[in-house]
């Protein structure tokens, strides 16, 4: 009897565990373009092709290299619209009562595979450097979890960037030489793009058809879809761009969504690229001399780090930690989100960028629409659907704690150790978005004043009780009660009309 082997769209790898317990000869691997993972949000166009295409490039892949796929398509007539009904419905076409997969990353889709009624044999997702396991040993018995930590032990167990037991260059983190601003005339170089084949325009013209009314604009399409064009991108990247991906890391420029960053994260989360390898090839650079240490430690804390360290996060904390709302926001996600009009220069860049491109880097994420929407108290469940859409390196085990935890504060500060909130100054330092602004990023108060810095005042206010008391925060409770009490009082209520403003849908 054969086997099924399920192959899920975030699961391209050849070395998928699944894939490596099956056998080629006996068993069917299955693939399936469903509904259910469609649309359990509005995913952005762009995320939904790239899926998809990935997935049809993969299946093809995979029967070159001799193992029988079923792949069903999303138009297919005899498609049960979901990942356990495709299951159900291949079983009973090979006469098979065992499944072999590799854990999902999602909460949801292992809830659903784990009430399959048939023999369902699961293999952890090896795919990256540290296991649920090892990430739970770390966090037992630690007061706080700091990224910080995790990242050495990482670097340790790689022995990436290290000499000997000694980081190299002799310190372990770079950061206080990657926070340059880049000036309006820098030229940041462009990421790869790949003009689509035939699989891609039929991919195109069937996410056209079904998901065109989706938030987020379709074509140009340019992201890679096999492994070889990623690889591609990857070196790209790291020709052109990682030389300089250090000193701009943070900073953002009008009309310039990418700066010196890779662009690889969708090729990652979807498995085409490997963590190790990318991190290898970044290492190799700067042992030649290609780019500077404080570039190449930069990018490999964001990948053997962050992005270990969050999905550590998100299976330590549970199904319930998309849904936490420490700070009890909930005001709906403002209709500027989606594309509605807005005068403020830095959101309408950052979200207008979304539509087109299914891309912003991390400080846009971070410093301007978490940012506002933190100030501005909405939902973070709202605002979590919102990322969870719009990427197209969405995915919820990375998302979550990203956008839950480190922006929105949601969890209480498992990620964060404090808000990351600023007033306008922090955006009018690290962009150019300011100077073609309706508002005066210098204005505290009065008609002209910046959004941001009414908001900032006005959540340092709100949430007195609980971060009064943070070392890291005392100097901000020094400052605001070191005002004069009336300007005190006309910032917060400034505050509250541009507020009323968001929620009647006035423009803001
Ligand atoms: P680069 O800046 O070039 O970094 C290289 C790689 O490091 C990335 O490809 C990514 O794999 C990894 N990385 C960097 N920062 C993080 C981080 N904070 N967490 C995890 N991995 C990181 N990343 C996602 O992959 N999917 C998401 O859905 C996602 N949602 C986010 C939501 C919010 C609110 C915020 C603040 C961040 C989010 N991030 C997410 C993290 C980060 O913004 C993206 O990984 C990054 O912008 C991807 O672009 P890049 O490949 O050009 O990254
Ligand atoms: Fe954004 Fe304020 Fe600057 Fe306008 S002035 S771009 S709202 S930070």
């Amino acid at each position: 009897k054969p086997r099924l082997v399920l192959v899920l769209g975030d699961q391209l790898s050849d070395d998928l565990s699944a894939l490596r317990a099956a056998d080629k000869d006996r068993d069917v691997v299955v693939m399936a373009e469903v509904m259910a993972e469609a649309e359990y949000v509005p995913h952005h166009p762009q995320k939904i092709a790239l899926v998809l295409a990935s997935m049809r490039k993969f299946a093809a892949h995979l029967r070159k290299d001799g193992w029988t796929v079923a792949y069903t398509q999303l138009d297919d007539t005899d498609n049960a619209g979901s990942i356990p009904g495709e299951l159900l419905r291949r079983a009973e076409g090979y006469e098979a009562d065992e499944i072999l997969y590799t854990t999902p990353g999602e909460w949801r889709l292992i809830a659903a595979l784990e009430d399959v009624p048939l023999r369902m044999t699961e293999h952890p997702d090896d795919r990256f450097l540290c296991s649920r396991e090892w990430f739970a040993q770390w966090a037992e018995g630690r007061k706080e979890l700091r990224m910080e930590w995790f990242y050495r032990e990482m670097r340790r167990d790689t022995g990436l960037l290290m000499e000997g037991d000694d980081p190299a260059g002799g310190q372990w983190n770079y950061d206080a030489d990657n926070r340059k601003p880049a000036k309006g005339d820098a030229a940041p170089p462009k990421p790869l793009t790949f003009d689509p084949d035939e699989v891609v325009t039929d991919v195109l013209d069937l996410v056209d058809a079904k998901f065109g009314n989706n938030f987020g604009t379709l074509r140009p399409f340019g992201y890679a879809t096999t492994r070889d064009q990623a690889l591609k991108a990857l070196d790209h990247f790291i020709t052109h761009a990682l030389p300089r991906f250090g000193d701009y890391q943070d900073a953002m420029l009008t009309g310039e969504g990418t700066m010196w960053h890779a662009v690889i994260s969708p090729y990652l989360n979807i498995g085409l690229l490997d963590p190790l390898e990318v991190c290898q090839r970044a290492e190799a650079a700067y042992q030649a001399g290609k780019a500077p240490l404080n570039a190449v430690e930069g990018f490999i804390r964001q990948i053997i780090g962050w992005r270990e360290f969050v999905r550590g996060i998100y299976f330590l904390e549970g199904p319930d930690y998309p849904t936490r709302n420490a700070l009890k926001h909930a005001r709906a996600l403002p209709p500027l989100y989606w594309g509605v009009e807005t005068r403020m220069a830095c959101l309408s860049q950052v979200v207008a960028q979304t539509r087109d491109t299914a891309y912003a880097h991390h400080i846009q994420r971070l410093m301007v629409t978490g940012n506002f929407a933190l100030l501005a108290g909405v939902d973070p469940a709202e605002v979590h659907e919102w990322y969870l859409s719009v990427y197209a390196d969405a995915f919820e085990w990375v998302e979550a704690p990203n956008t839950v935890g480190m922006s929105q504060f949601a969890d209480g500060g498992v990620v964060a150790s404090k808000p990351y909130v600023s007033s306008g100054n922090y955006i009018a330092k690290m962009s150019d978005y300011c100077t073609g602004c309706a508002y005066d990023v210098k204005a505290k108060m009065g008609k002209d004043a910046c959004p941001f810095n009414l908001l900032y005042w006005q959540f340092i206010d709100r949430h007195r009780e609980r971060f009064e008391g943070n070392q890291r925060m005392r100097m901000i409770y020094r400052n605001w009660d070191g005002r004069d009490a009336d300007d005190r009082k006309q910032i917060l209520s400034e505050a509250e009309d541009c507020l009323a403003r968001l929620d009647a849908g006035d423009p803001v």
